[in-house]
């Protein structure tokens, strides 16, 4: 507050609150100044020693955003601030009207600014929150092909009409005919939206010597990626492909809005003792479904999303809200056999390489399970809180196994169920699955980690491949031989 305020305040008799605020320790400090830069935000967080007044604003020619603190002083070195992969070039400050601390944004692009601020919690004392949206971004670095989309539109909608001719006790075949995909077949992706928990602000669980679960959960989903575009016929969309926050709901519309065709969450446990270890695999309950599809039920955007149908002859805005209700607990059911089937299949491989924490695939209400449309899984990949295996979490042998063993149940599932207008279904189709066999050189591999990874022998995948040394280029196309 400025102190000419104050005065005035108190010539109008406002005693009261001149004695809420103590005249002494008036002053804010900013103590720290953290960036979190997302591909369509940026979050920047100034850690406050006491509540203080913002005023935030935007000024054209050049871009800059001005935050306004009254009764705010600096205590931090702001260049100590990485503003790498943000829209801010440079961060200015400068003191006005006495007690005011000025902080200048230079922005490389446009922006559409909100703040907020926060009390303290657990972790942090008085923030305030600076949010720079930038208009027309997709959340995700890479998104799909639009054609891919459309594709997979196509499928959805004939899943619908089907459940829909279900619902109706008519003969689900006869919808199917008339939304076979187009030709020729596309032979389309499979999309696997890969999301590492927590990020930016939340760390999620913290090991006890220190090591964070969004650390090492974004480097297995960074892995995931990896290994799943290598993959020939699958795609991956990462939900946080960088050390940023992203909200629950959020991330399943993002997994939505990439119609992804599987969800996997990637997490590590914790535990108040150090004891429990092990890793588990998450599904969505039946009670969660349940009172998930009355919530989407309630929201109508939702809704319009969900069901409203691709080309408007799906929409089902003119049925009654009891059918309404059974075809989202069909899909609801059928995404939640799909969840449970390849959670298995995720689980039998974990089991291979950490001690399972529990044996079957569990059950649980999470948000970012509840997409009535995608399967969905979240795999606790271990225990954080038990130092044997925090170790583990960190180290990249154990990651890229874990890795292994989640694309192992996901892929296993899909080659078998794939998805009518994918690759693996056209492959299928000609009687030709030939891309188990196949693997695309990725930067960074190397010929004798391919070998370990897909269990064959170094010499006889140089053999397969005429290979006279180690020497391989990325793009290039090894086939791995039985072995
Ligand atoms: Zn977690």
């Amino acid at each position: 507050m400025r102190k000419g305020v104050l005065r005035r305040r108190l010539l109008g008799g406002l005693l009261a609150l001149a004695l809420a605020v103590p005249a002494s320790g008036l002053a804010a400090s900013i103590d720290n100044l953290r960036l979190w830069a997302a591909p369509d935000h940026a979050r920047l967080v100034f850690d406050l020693s006491s509540p203080a007044q913002a005023e935030v604003f935007r000024l054209d020619d050049p871009r800059r955003l001005v935050i306004d603190l009254q009764d705010t002083r600096l205590a931090t070195d702001i260049e100590r601030l990485d503003l790498q992969g943000s829209a801010i070039r440079r961060v200015r400050t400068g003191i006005r009207a006495g007690d005011d601390l000025r902080v200048v944004l230079e922005l490389s692009r446009a922006i559409e600014p909100r703040h907020f601020t926060l009390a303290p919690n657990e972790q942090y004392g008085h923030r305030l929150v600076v949010d720079l949206e930038y208009p027309g971004e997709s959340a995700v670095e890479d998104p799909i092909d639009p054609i891919e989309a459309m594709i997979r539109e196509q499928e959805i909608a004939a899943d619908r009409a089907q459940a829909e001719a279900v619902a109706e006790g008519r003969d689900p075949a006869s919808v199917a005919a008339v939304l076979e995909p187009a030709r020729p077949h596309p032979k389309r992706d499979i999309i696997i939206a890969v999301d590492a928990g927590h990020g930016g602000e939340d760390p999620g669980a913290i090991g006890p010597s220190g090591v964070r679960e969004k650390d090492v959960v974004l480097s297995m989903a960074q892995r995931l990626a990896r290994r799943i575009d290598a993959t020939e016929g699958f795609k991956a969309v990462m939900i946080r492909d960088g050390d940023y926050y992203v909200g629950l709901r959020q991330r399943t519309r993002i997994a939505r809005e990439q119609k992804a065709d599987f969800f996997v969450s990637i997490h590590a446990d914790a535990f108040r003792s150090p004891r429990p270890h092990g890793s588990s695999v998450y599904a969505l309950s039946q009670s969660g479904a349940t009172s998930e599809t009355a919530q989407w039920l309630a929201a109508s955007e939702n809704r319009s999303d969900l069901i409203g149908g691709v080309d408007g002859n799906l929409s089902l805005d003119d049925k009654d809200e009891v059918l309404r209700g059974v075809l989202l607990d069909l899909t609801m059911t059928a995404t939640l056999n799909d969840s449970l089937t390849i959670g298995g299949q995720v689980l039998d491989r974990l089991g291979r390489v950490n001690d399972l924490h529990k044996s079957r695939v569990e059950q649980a209400g999470f948000v970012v399970l509840k997409s009535p449309d995608i399967p969905s899984l979240l795999v606790e990949t271990g225990f954080i809180s038990n130092p044997d295996e925090e170790r583990r979490l960190r180290d990249a042998g154990y990651q890229q196994r874990m890795v292994e063993a989640i694309f192992g149940g996901i892929e296993a599932h899909f080659r078998r169920n794939p998805p009518p207008a994918s690759l693996l279904a056209w492959r299928r189709d000609q009687g030709r699955d030939t891309a188990g066999n196949e693997y695309r050189i990725q930067p960074g591999d190397t010929l004798s980690e391919i070998a370990a990874r897909h269990d064959v022998p170094l010499v006889q995948l140089r053999q397969a491949n005429e290979l006279e040394g180690d020497v391989i280029r990325v793009g290039q196309v090894l086939r791995i031989p039985r072995s």
